[in-house]
């Protein structure tokens, strides 16, 4: 007699996420919104992270998507995230999993590592960009003295 059947989870109710800091892939609930990594023990977050406004904060990190709304302004050291959409300032580092989105209004002042950077045009972009789908796991980014410009 087969028992539990009931109980074992439809594959539809796992994700896969990989851990903002060892890049590590593991299995989730769907619904799950934070977590602790199986490997290197740090927590996660995994809910999408709207800014409606200015906010001051040393990192925001989350496996989901950031978005930065118009009237949003963002001073922070670091944003780890899964995504992000820009329709307004951001200043610190950014460091995504996934695709970096940024309209024609925005502003962003500082380094971007990203798989895809998409640009609007009038966006004011300050900083050094990583952009490829190889993300080098960086855990500490120095910036390099800047490149002479002519
Ligand atoms: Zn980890």
């Amino acid at each position: 007699m087969a028992q539990g059947e009931l109980n074992i989870p439809s594959p539809d109710e796992r994700q896969v996420v990989i851990c903002l800091y060892c890049n590590k892939p593991q299995e989730v609930g769907r619904k799950t919104l934070s977590m602790t990594c199986k490997f290197c023990n740090k927590s996660l977050r995994l809910q999408h992270i709207p800014v409606k406004g200015y906010e001051a904060r040393r990192s925001i990190e989350t496996l989901g998507i950031v978005t930065v709304e118009k009237k949003g302004n963002v001073v922070t050291d670091r944003i780890l995230c899964g995504g992000l959409v820009v329709r307004g300032k951001v200043k610190g580092n950014i460091n995504s999993r996934g695709p970096v989105l940024v309209s024609p209004e925005a502003e962003i002042r500082g380094d971007i590592t990203a798989p895809t950077l998409a640009v609007g045009a009038g966006a004011v972009l300050e900083g050094r960009y990583n952009i490829g789908p190889e993300t080098p796991a960086a855990p500490a980014m120095k910036a390099l003295p800047p490149a002479n410009r002519s």
